[in-house]
């Protein structure tokens, strides 16, 4: 079985507990406007473009069989991204890693060899492995497998998960699970489908069963990223809390301000942000959106990632 992965990343600190080292599956059905990792939403290899490192050799024009790359002498080239089918010649060849390929595909032997490398983090940190995207359930399979072998040896285990897939895959996949960190972008209907694409009831149903069925056996993270002025209102921070605590099987909520980290992936990309200017929230707004959200959620604990 192969996974077509985006990148794995050592000595992570975040989505779960110790030092981790992070799977990036590479596919999402979601296209959340503030996403900070742009290069795992398509389910297929794309090109990245990393402008500052082209030594303007002029090779990728030549080379390019669909005849979409310009370029001025002395600067680095033009990719009509319209016509490029990411074949990945140019990348292939390119002297000064201008360009590259965003996604590898692995064996799941190849990746476990990866993440056993890190044996040592794990058992002196207490960390383990989080499988993130993307979105896991898109290759769900391939990430049961995984996660199947990595309990086998007692390395922890995580995954992020919009939770828009079918139930029974993430049901399956929650059985390997140690911790699942499951964001929630909007609680209506209609606002989550503007700012992610993708309708929210299969996700609700899906958070609501999963907390039921599974709540005592791992640990579900409830997310929301803060959004400025797209999910930050009191009234919808005031629901969410509420929300939360009807929840079954919840360990915590956890709000996370956004930040523009990943705007440089869509330069690579040659796609505009759809933030443009948005500015990260001031830490003052930060605090009142946890107050907010802590006042309504009863006894779920509240954190925040800022
Ligand atoms: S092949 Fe690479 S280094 Fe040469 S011009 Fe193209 S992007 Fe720049
Ligand atoms: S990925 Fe292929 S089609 Fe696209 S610019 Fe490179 S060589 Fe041309």
């Amino acid at each position: 079985m192969k996974a077509l992965i985006e990148n794995i990343q050592h000595y992570c600190l975040h989505d779960g507990p110790g030092t981790r080292t992070t799977v990036f599956f590479k596919g999402c059905p979601l296209r959340c406007l503030w996403c900070s990792n742009p290069t795992t939403q398509r389910p297929t290899r794309e090109l990245l473009q990393k402008a500052d490192n082209c030594l303007a050799c002029g090779l990728c024009a030549r080379i390019c069989p669909k005849g979409v790359v310009t370029q001025e002498p002395g600067k680095a080239p033009v990719i009509d991204r319209a016509l490029c089918d990411d074949c990945g010649l140019c990348a292939r060849d390119c002297p000064g890693k201008a360009l590259v390929m965003a996604g590898t595909e692995y064996s799941v032997e190849e990746v476990f060899d990866i993440l056993k490398g890190d044996m040592l983090f794990y058992r002196n940190s207490g960390g383990g492995v989080t499988f993130s995207g993307g979105e896991v359930l898109m290759q769900y399979g391939f990430a049961v497998e995984l996660a199947e072998r990595c309990r086998r040896l007692n390395i922890n285990t995580a995954m992020e998960t919009s939770g828009f897939g079918a139930y029974t895959h993430l049901r399956e996949l929650a059985e390997t699970m140690d911790h699942i960190f499951f964001d929630v972008k909007h609680l209506d209907a209609g606002a989550h489908q503007r700012l992610t694409g993708q309708p929210n009831d299969l996700i609700l149903d899906n958070l609501r069963r999963l907390g039921r069925e599974m709540g005592g056996r791992l640990a579900l993270h409830l997310r929301l990223p803060l959004i400025p002025g797209m999910n930050d209102d009191p009234d919808h921070l005031e629901r969410y809390g509420a929300f939360a605590a009807g929840l079954e099987g919840l360990a915590d909520l956890e709000l996370l301000p956004y930040h523009r980290l990943g705007k440089n992936k869509y330069d690579m990309l040659g796609r505009a942000y759809a933030l443009g200017d948005v500015p990260p929230l001031a830490r003052e707004a930060v605090a009142a959106a946890v107050g907010c959200v802590r006042e309504h959620a009863g006894h779920v604990k509240v954190l925040c990632s800022a």
